[in-house]
């Protein structure tokens, strides 16, 4: 149980560790409830005479140590329970150490731990101290070889780097040995040992060396990872010809695991996945699965240049490898798959998870300056905010300014552990340009406003744009400086014709304003076009001016941004209590009429058919009401619903019949386009239309319209979807994978007994707390993606949350801790609803025995 407060850790008081590693052996004897590791450390004295060597080591049973050969006596070194302190060192050793650690009874996935019967590991950020004692710290590289012996029923042993050596032993075991010849930090340590398939193929680089490719997966499904192994191809192409970066190994292997607590890990040379990102066939996996797979499987991959090879000094820079992966696997994602279609999923991505965590308490800087629990900064604002800032320095300087600086940063860093102000330093030395303004938005939470003000004047064919920005404060940082933030702004004729093409106007102090001469009308201005900053903005337009960019913009991003800001007028007018139903029909019908666009990518009209989210809708409002949002959300769909009734069900019809299944883009914006269809119709739900979405899904190939048949039907509730409910149920019973979606698609359900389903599934036999993609789909798919129902007014919603982070925080405080999130916000939220959500966090802080994790997310929010 916790005794003392929890000391925050500071940027400011990085230190470098004062000795280096030269090379680590380790020898593992797997077992599964008594390993035994061997550590070998050559270490050199770098800092001042006389420092103790410490090092960190938690639920570590120490067996033996000794310098240079000789056992230390007990009074050599002092031992607690996070650290192992030898006062006195010669300048250059070698230790040793051996340990005895108990993988079976991990259930925190950090760490060595067992996943469906395999040994694998999970390091970042500190699991490699469960593994032995080691400066566990990003800037402390060195070269590992690595001896793994186990029986052989554990039939493939892995490791990063090389394989040098296997062999057959005595008693039925076996063993190999490892050499990864690039240093790197602890956390990209890696080890799995089992039984598993393997799908291989090769790559050769561009240099002409042929890399082996091997993605490891339980046995039998080996087909499944066919679509995984092509995108990792893709991506070593891509990044070469994107980057110039080329793969450093002669092997690159993936293994996919069941029990994990995040998505994947960029170990070297050794990818480990979440099941749910690797595993994908058409009837197992939606369209969106391999969106995911792809781009996570590229993410990871590009990771071995952004984050491998160079790599973060402390924590706190962590945005530096994170920022730029997410940058490069979205700009990879961009090239697959539409640019434009691309940018408006990463921006709602965004808006749905960042905006939301940066409008709380929980708001924190893309580089934060103190934490408890690093593991509490995996967050939205790091890795997507992140790759925001890396895309607007892109757009400032300009694609080979940035190029340029990129280069640089692989030149001058390679090999090193550093910080984004070096990396920042890169593209203002490449550029000429001084970047000093621009690194406040590595430093400053929040979200900007941004408001726009034009006057025309049209005797002088001039017009003027004014923007001043604006940033709330947030917890810690009640002054906020002006950020540069770019905007890209277009004009159209009143038309739609394009007046002027666009041009990034860069706002840099707290007010700007430009004039363009040579505007021959009155123009409509496409202001922020491609998203160019995460800010939100607001405009002096007219009504009028948004329906002009909804049919005609060419910048397709501000084009579906324009049909959103109008949906989220009339909604937020409904729940206000002053709709609007002129607008509502003049709005269902441009929506016609761009659904009529033949130009347009199915892809795009999907996006363009679904309505702003709850949650992005609730960012809009102070307080929050959820239930008003979600009855004028409800209230609109249905009038779409009934207005365009006959063409979607035309659309979906045309839609249908896409021959062999093909993953692609195109297939797959089809398929979307025909599942927004049949969730639109699902809000009109006469006997036609259940009709029709009963034949969807019962027709369904793909899990892709199977699900989008099983979720329309359980808005509509009734005999139908239970039917459905029980048949996908008896399908899929022993696919974990299809099984977490039957789960997290009852969570998200909005009808009102939602609650009552969900906790009845919480008692179901298929649930298991303990798999963190079973535990997801239920408890986050609820708490986050059903905002109507987890706000129940009784509370009861906030309950259940609350209950289910303390049941998990007893084995895994990382996944219990990722759900604090949701009652986080409970300031913006009607005084009614705010006092419930406190009281739940107030019981959560103060039960006995809380993890570090939550403990400092809780605390945080409550401040
Ligand atoms: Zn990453």
């Amino acid at each position: 149980m916790r005794t003392e407060t929890p000391q925050p850790i500071r940027l400011s008081d990085y230190r470098p560790f004062p000795f280096e590693i030269e090379t680590t052996h380790l020898a593992f004897q797997l077992e599964p409830s008594a390993t035994r590791v061997t550590a070998t450390l050559k270490v050199r004295r770098t800092g001042a005479a006389g420092e103790a060597l410490a090092l960190n080591g938690e639920r570590l049973a120490l067996k033996s140590i000794a310098i240079d050969g000789q056992a230390l006596g007990a009074n050599q070194y002092v031992l607690d329970e996070e650290r192992l302190v030898i006062a006195e060192v010669p300048d250059a050793f070698e230790l040793t150490t051996q340990v005895e650690i108990d993988p079976s009874a991990n259930k925190a996935l950090m760490g060595l731990y067992m996943s469906g019967g395999r040994f694998c590991t999970q390091c970042e950020a500190e699991g490699f101290r469960t593994i032995t004692f080691f400066p566990d710290r990003p800037d402390v590289l060195s070269r590992y070889t690595v001896r793994i012996e186990a029986d052989q029923a554990f039939e493939h042993l892995l490791s990063n780097g090389n394989l040098m050596e296997a062999g057959q032993l005595p008693d039925g075991r076996h063993y190999a040995v490892w050499n990864d010849p690039f240093p790197k930090p602890a956390y990209l340590f890696a080890l799995v040992a089992g039984r598993l398939d393997v799908l291989e193929d090769d790559f050769v680089t561009m240099s002409g060396r042929t890399v082996a490719l091997k993605v490891f997966v339980d046995p039998g499904q080996a087909s499944r990872a066919a679509y995984a192994l092509d995108a990792l191809k893709r991506s070593m192409k891509w990044d070469e010809e994107a980057f110039g970066r080329e793969y450093d190994l002669d092997l690159f292997m993936i293994v996919a695991v069941r029990d994990f607590n995040f998505g994947a890990m960029e170990n070297k040379g050794l990818n480990i996945f979440n099941s749910s990102l690797l595993l994908a066939e058409p009837e197992t996996a939606t369209d969106f699965d391999y969106e995911r797979i792809e781009s996570v499987v590229a993410h990871e991959y590009f990771h071995n240049w952004t984050g491998n090879r160079i790599t973060c000094r402390d924590w706190f820079q962590l945005c530096l490898k994170e920022g730029l992966t997410v940058f490069r696997d979205q700009s990879f994602s961009a090239d697959m798959r539409g640019a434009a279609v691309q940018r408006i999923k990463d921006v709602k991505a965004l808006r749905a998870r960042q905006f939301a965590e940066d409008a709380g308490p929980l708001a924190h800087a893309v580089r934060p300056s103190s934490y408890l629990k690093i593991d509490n900064f995996y967050t939205a604002t790091i890795y997507e905010k992140g790759a925001e800032i890396i895309r607007m320095l892109k757009t400032i300087l300009g694609a080979d300014a940035f190029r340029a600086g990129l280069d640089l940063y692989f030149e001058r860093h390679d090999g090193e552990a550093t910080t984004v102000e070096a990396f920042i330093a890169c593209f203002a030395e490449a550029s000429g340009r001084d970047l000093n303004s621009f690194f406040s938005w590595y430093e400053q939470a929040g979200t900007p406003s941004v408001s726009l003000t034009h006057a025309y004047d049209a005797a002088a064919k001039a017009l003027s744009i004014t923007l001043t920005q604006k940033t709330a404060p947030t917890s810690g940082q009640p002054v906020k400086k002006a950020l540069p933030i770019p905007v890209t702004i277009g004009l159209l004729a009143q038309d739609g014709s394009p007046l002027r093409d666009s041009e990034v106007v860069l706002l840099e102090g707290e007010s700007l304003t430009v004039r363009w001469e040579g505007v021959t009308e009155t123009p409509v201005i496409s202001a922020l076009r491609g998203f160019s900053a995460p800010v939100t903005l607001t405009t002096d337009a007219r009504p009028a001016d948004a329906y002009v960019l909804f049919a005609a913009d060419p910048d397709l991003f501000n084009r579906w941004e324009a049909g959103q800001g109008l949906a989220r007028g009339l909604i937020l007018a409904r729940a206000a209590g002053t709709p609007d139903e002129v607008g509502e029909e003049r709005y269902a019908q441009a929506l016609g009429q761009a659904l009529d666009d033949a130009a347009a990518d199915p892809a795009f009209k999907a996006l363009l058919l679904a309505l702003p989210s709850e949650g992005d809708l609730a960012l809009a409002v102070d307080p929050v009401d959820p239930a008003a949002i979600h009855e004028a959300r409800d209230a609109l769909r249905a009038r779409i619903a009934v207005h365009l009734g006959e063409q979607l069900a035309r659309i979906h019809g045309a839609m249908q019949g896409d021959g062999e299944f093909s993953p692609d883009a195109a297939s797959a914006g089809r398929r979307a386009l025909r599942n927004a269809c049949v969730d639109l119709l699902s809000a009109d739900p006469h006997a036609d239309n259940v009709q029709r979405i009963v034949g969807h899904f019962e027709a369904a190939a793909a899990l892709t319209d199977a699900m989008g048949g099983l979720s329309a039907l359980l808005a509509v509730g009734g005999e139908s979807c239970e039917t459905a409910l029980a048949a996908f149920h008896a399908k899929w019973r022993h696919e974990p994978l299809v099984l977490d979606k039957w789960f997290s698609v009852q969570a998200r359900d909005p009808s009102p007994d939602a609650l009552q389903r969900v906790l009845a599934l919480t008692a179901h036999a298929d649930f298991d707390a303990g798999n963190p993609n079973r535990f997801r789909a239920l408890v986050q798919g609820f708490a986050s993606a059903n905002p109507a129902r987890f706000h129940d007014p009784s509370g009861a919603g906030y309950r259940f949350l609350a209950d289910q982070i303390l049941a998990v925080d007893d084995f895994n405080p990382m996944t219990a801790a990722r759900l604090v999130e949701p009652l986080g916000g409970w300031r913006r939220y009607v005084p009614a609803l705010g006092d419930l959500m406190r009281r739940e966090l107030e019981r959560v802080k103060a039960a006995p025995g809380l993890s570090k994790n939550v403990l400092e997310l809780a605390g945080r929010a409550l401040e």
